[in-house]
Parts: structure tokens; sequence; C-alpha cells
């Protein structure tokens, strides 16, 4: 066909793998035009010429990456037999890019790819297509040749290793996920001339592989991705063709040996590398992947235009930070020392509006596209250095906002005792937080990409917590005054009724204790409303009151009982009966009186007050006599209602007989001087 006329003749027509093949039988396919389509015959080639279609898994694919005229096809030629176009002088210039396959002679069950391309001189649409097919070629081969001349070895910046970065990272990017299969990279250094051994050679290359894989934009997940998880590198050179021919072919015939021959120690069709991918379904997953690799993005090269506007637009916005930055930096240091800086919003505001306007009005003239990804950039940046002095300044609003609440709302409930406690806590609420939001609000930038809400809600927290100590405490303020109120009131009735232990006297300080705990409730109700104590919270309030009151009144009527008290009552009893008649009058005793009887009724009606005095009747009150609901859970109410124990009463009893003994003689006594008158 077409193609024979521009195969130039070969000087080295010894080679054993042409010797089987008949000069018409030229098997070469480009699978890639020069058009970047795919080719419909692959699956006719894999079926007619190359009989590969029914060897399931028993192919292998191996291709070719490198410079343009760095003698590839010449050695793909010499290694599996194919007849790959070998550019000459006069030709160079007609070579169309493409992608060509073929499959290795001498029954070598390999498909080859071999890429060809112009010369590199040429950037933009020429090396879109080395990238594109270097991806390609490295995606779905088991091998990648990676040819190279001598003297470009440890030329970190060279080009070859520049498609290498980019070709890596993007088959990371597309391929690292689904990885089945490990790929060999072949390295074959060209025209090793200089005396420098292979080991050393291949030693550069693999530190410079190194340095780029760790410069990778590695993808999601792939971040800890090694070079040695993907790839193993071997490392090969060849002579000059020119210079040492016969060396160059022995050594050719030597590496070939490494593609063929399974016992070679160098075999490189190894397990690890193989597809999972069986011959008959290769045309359509290497369609498939052709596909992925012309559609991604990362891989169309910047036009020259796209490249200038990128390279001034991060100028220009350099430039354009600087006094922005500036601004930012003269405020900062009071924003982070704990200041809120009034003029903060308004003076960086400004700032990034002057330096968006710089970047606008130099960067707008250029490539549109860029300049809009530039500018959106350049906003971030200057969005971000503002958020985190922002964020600085309103957290520092959030502390001061939060501390002046406690002291000012402290000091506001002490001064102003009169109004209620929700009406003075409610009032600074709403002037510490509209101070708060007002702080936050001279912080708004133009479509801002973040909210300070989560500071406002976590503000609302903070003066929630607060007004709930603050109401605590003032809850136990109002306790406390309703409790020193019943006190006094509760101590009079006490000294009242047990100064006149008659029937009405437990009745009476039971109907003085419900009186005074009406009253208190009714109190704390008012206070409790006031305060914004929330109602399933009242009982608890209700019940910590009446357990004071209590307490307090049982605290009393001990008191009231005390030794001495005690003693001073059953004494007077017994006086107001024995030594007062039922007029009143002091009784003066007649010899014809009955002395005796009439003392020991007044002992026993005085004595019998003593179990009276010993123990809290509370039959007389209605709220003790419903005590579960009365008190709080666990009150032990019962111990309460002892006032002497019996063992104190025993002592006390045996008191007040000593005393009645000597009111008695007393009495006697003073009858016998009355009689002696
Ligand atoms: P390709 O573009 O990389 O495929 O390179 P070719 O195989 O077409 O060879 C380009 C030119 O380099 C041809 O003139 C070859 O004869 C010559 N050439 C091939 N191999 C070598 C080599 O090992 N050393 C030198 N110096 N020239 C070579
Ligand atoms: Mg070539």
């Amino acid at each position: 066909g077409g193609f024979a006329d521009t195969v130039p003749s070969r000087p080295h027509h010894h080679h054993q793998g042409l010797k089987d093949r008949g000069k018409s039988a030229f098997t070469r396919l480009q699978l890639i035009d020069q058009d970047q389509a795919f080719s419909q015959e692959l699956t006719a080639y894999m079926q007619k010429k190359w009989r590969l279609f029914e060897n399931g898994f028993d192919y292998n694919v191996v291709s070719v990456f490198g410079s343009q005229s760095t003698g590839k096809s010449t050695l793909l030629n010499r290694l599996f037999g194919t007849r790959f176009d070998v550019m000459n002088d006069a030709q160079r210039q007609q070579t169309t890019r493409g992608i060509w396959a073929d499959r290795g002679t001498d029954g070598m069950p390999v498909l080859i790819l071999d890429v060809e391309g112009t010369d590199g001189r040429e950037r933009g649409e020429n090396q879109d297509f080395e990238r594109k097919s270097a991806l390609f070629s490295l995606a779905i081969s088991e091998v990648l040749i990676v040819n190279m001349w001598e003297h470009t070895v440890g030329l970190y910046n060279g080009a070859n290793m520049g498609l290498l970065k980019t070709v890596l990272e993007v088959n990371l990017q597309l391929f690292g996920l689904q990885r089945e299969n490990r790929t060999l990279l072949y390295f074959v250094i060209r025209d090793h001339v200089s005396p420098t051994p292979l080991s050393s050679l291949a030693k550069t290359l693999k530190g410079d592989l190194e340095r780029i894989w760790d410069s990778l934009n590695k993808p999601e997940g792939l971040e800890q991705a090694r070079l040695e998880d993907y790839f193993d590198l071997q490392f090969e050179s060849l002579p000059h063709l020119l210079l040492q021919p016969e060396n160059f072919e022995q050594l050719a015939l030597k590496l070939r040996n490494q593609f063929t021959d399974k016992a070679d120690g160098k075999y490189v069709f190894r397990k690890a590398y193989k597809r999972r991918v069986p011959a008959d379904g290769f045309p359509h997953y290497a369609e498939s992947v052709w596909e992925k690799v012309v559609s991604n993005k990362d891989l169309d090269l910047p036009t020259q235009q796209e490249l200038l506007a990128q390279y001034r637009c991060d100028e220009i916005a350099a430039a354009a930070i600087g006094p922005f930055r500036q601004v930012v930096d003269s405020v900062r240091p009071r924003v982070q020392s704990g200041q809120i800086v009034d003029e903060l919003g308004e003076t960086t505001r400004a700032a990034r509006e002057r330096a968006l306007d710089d970047f606008d009005q130099q960067a707008a003239r250029y490539h549109a596209e860029v300049y809009k990804k530039k500018r959106a950039g350049f906003v971030q940046t200057l969005d971000g250095e503002l958020h985190a002095v922002y964020l600085n300044q309103v957290k520092n609003a959030l502390t001061l906002a939060a501390e002046s609440f406690a002291s000012e709302g402290q000091k506001r409930l002490e001064e102003n005792r009169e109004a209620g406690f929700g009406e003075t806590i409610g009032a600074l609420r709403r002037d510490v937080a509209k101070r708060f939001n007002a702080t936050v609000d001279a912080l708004a930038i133009p479509d801002a990409p973040w909210t300070f809400a989560s500071e406002i809600t976590q503000l609302d927290m903070l003066l929630e917590t607060t007004t709930a100590k603050l109401r605590k405490a003032e809850m136990e303020r109002v306790l406390q005054a309703l409790r020193r109120e019943a006190r006094d009131t509760m101590s009079e009735v006490i000294a009242d009724h047990l100064g006149n232990p008659d029937d009405g006297m437990w009745p009476g300080v039971m109907a003085g204790f419900d009186a005074a705990s009406s009253d208190a409730d009714a109190k704390l109700l008012l206070r409790m409303e006031s305060a914004g104590v929330e109602t399933a919270a009242y009982s608890t309030l209700y019940r910590k009151l009446h357990k004071a009151l209590w307490d307090d009144a049982a605290e009393a009527l001990r008191e009231e009982v005390g030794d001495q008290m005690v003693l001073l009552k059953l004494r007077t009893a017994l006086e107001d009966r024995f030594r007062y008649d039922a007029a009143g009058l002091p009784r003066v005793w007649k010899p014809s009186d009955d002395i005796d009887t009439q003392f020991s009724t007044a002992r026993a009606s005085a004595g019998a007050l003593l179990p009276k005095f010993s123990k809290v009747d509370i039959r007389g009150s209605i709220k003790l006599r419903s005590r579960e609901e009365f008190f709080p859970p666990g009150y032990d109410f019962t111990r309460t209602l002892v006032l002497i124990t019996p063992a104190r009463a025993r002592e006390v009893s045996k008191r007040f007989s000593r005393e009645a003994d000597a009111l008695y003689l007393e009495a006697k006594r003073s009858m016998v001087a009355t009689q002696s008158q």
C-alpha cells in the first residue's frame, strides 16, 4: 500500500526477525491518526493479520516513549522485527503524527505501539498529541520503553522529564485508583559512548524519577502513593549505531532476547504487568482508554495567550496584594492582642476594594477565561487573609460580650432590686447581643464565603448559660429573703403559743406555719415568673423553700424548749396553778387548805406539759400532712419533729421535781409562818 513508498531502505537485512517476512507482508496499522481518531480496523487486524484475537491472555503489549528522532522506531524494529518507519533527513518534514501498531515476528505474541510525531521544535498542538499518546501508551502497556540519548540523562528539566511528569501525574489521576497491575519502565539509553557506567546513569535517572514522583499532584486517596507501588524500573543502554554498528547489533539482540526468551534472567513480561484484558477485548479496551485520555482536560496544553495571561495575572495579583497586606498588617497586632478594632471592617474592606480594582484594571485585558479564574483565586486569597483577622475580632467580641454580660448583669441586679430579674437581664442581654452583632455586621464583605453564624450561636449559648447562672443566684437570694421574713414571723408565733401551752398551742403554731409558707409561696411565684424560671423547675424551688422554712421553724421550736426554757415553762405552769388561784390572785395558804392535794394536782398538770413540748404535733397543719409534695425528696422530716429526746426529758423531769419540791416546802413554811403569827 501507500506505506511502502515511505519506508526507507534499511542497512541491516541480516536481522533475523526480517527473514521470515515477505516484502508484501506489511502488517502495520495506524491505530491513531493525525486527527486523533482511533482506528476502526483494530479488531480486523487482531483477527486476520496478527492472529492474536484467539490468544486469550497470551499476548503482551509494549510501547515506546521518548523524544522525536532518538531512534525509537529503529530500536523497536530490532527488538521485534517490526517495520516501523525510520526517519531520514529527507522525509523528516513529511512524517505524520500517529500511533502505529504491529505484531512481533517469529511468533512473538507481542503487540507493539510506535509513536510518531514531529521533532518537537514546535510547541502547542504537537505537544498536545505527544502527551496524549504518551499517556495512552503508559496506560495500556505492560512494558513502556523509555528511550533517551545518553547526553540528556540528568537533564532533569529536559523536555523528556517534563513530559514524563505530566504523564505520570495524569496517569495517577485517571488510572491510579483502579490499578490492577504494575508497569515496567524499561529505560534504554542510546549512544552510550561515555565511560560512565550504566549503573551510575541508572542511579541518576532513578533519582530524577523519584523527584518527579514526589512533586506530582497526587489525587485524593493516593497522597501516599509511591513510585514503586506502580512501577518497576529497568535500565539498559546501547552503543552508537553509526560509530559502533557491530556492537550495536549485538547488544540489540541481547535486549531482544529479554522480550522473547522466558528463560532469560531479564525476561520482561512478568505476570505483575499483565492487564486483565483478553485479546478479543483489547480493541474495545484500547479505544476506551484512548477516549478517556483524549477527553481529559488536564492534558490540554494552554495556548500561548493563556500562558501569558496566567503569568501576567499572577504578577499583577502579587503587586496588588502588597498595599492590602500593609493595611491588614497594621491592624492585626491589635486584634491579636484581644482588642476590638472598630475601624477594622471599614479599612480592610477599602483595601480589598483597592486591590481588586488594581487587579481588574490591568488583568482584565488578558485571556478572559484565565482572568476570571485568576481573579477568583485572588479574591480567595484576599478573603482568606481577611477571614483570619475577622474571625479573631469576632472571637474577641464574643469573649468581651460574655464577660461584660456576667459582670454587668450582677451589678444591675444589685443596683436595682425593685425591677424584676427578667426585665433587668432581658434588657442587658439585648444590649450585649446588639453590640456583638454590630461588631459582626461591620465585618461584612460582598459575597463573603463565610458567615459568623456559629459565633452568633455561640454567643447566644454563652448568654443563656450566664443568664441561667445569674437566675440561679437570684433565686438563691430570693429564697434567703423569703426565709428571713418567714423566720421573723414564725419566731413570734412560736414564742406566743409555746408561752401559752394550752390545747391551742400546736394548732396555733401549725396555723402560723401554714400561713407563713403560703405567703412565701405566693411571693416566690412572682419572683420565679419575673426571673423566667421554667415552670418545670417551680416545684424544686418551692420544696427547697419549704424545707428552709420548716428547718427554721423546727430550730426555733427547739430553742424555745431548750433546757432552761422548758424548765422555766414547767415551773411557771406549776406556779400558775399552785401559787395562784383560779382568779389569778396569789394564794395565802390557810391551815384548812389541802396543800398536798393542791400541789400534786398542779405538779401533775405542769408535768404533763413536758411530753407535749417534746414532740411537734403537726395535725393542725394541712401543708405538713401532705409532706410528700411539700418537701424535697429524701428530706428526713420525722427526725425534725423530736424537740426533746427521752433522755433529756428524764433529766428535765428530775430537775423539775426538785424545783417543785422546793416550791412545796416554801408553801408549807409560809403556812407555818402564818400560823405562828
Ligand atoms: P524515532 O523518531 O525516535 O523513531 O527515530 P528513528 O528510529 O526514526 O531514527 C531517527 C534517526 O536516527 C535515523 O536516521 C536513524 O538512522 C538514526 N538512529 C537510529 N538509532 C540510532 C542510534 O542508536 N544512534 C544514532 N546516533 N542514530 C540513530
Ligand atoms: Mg519513529
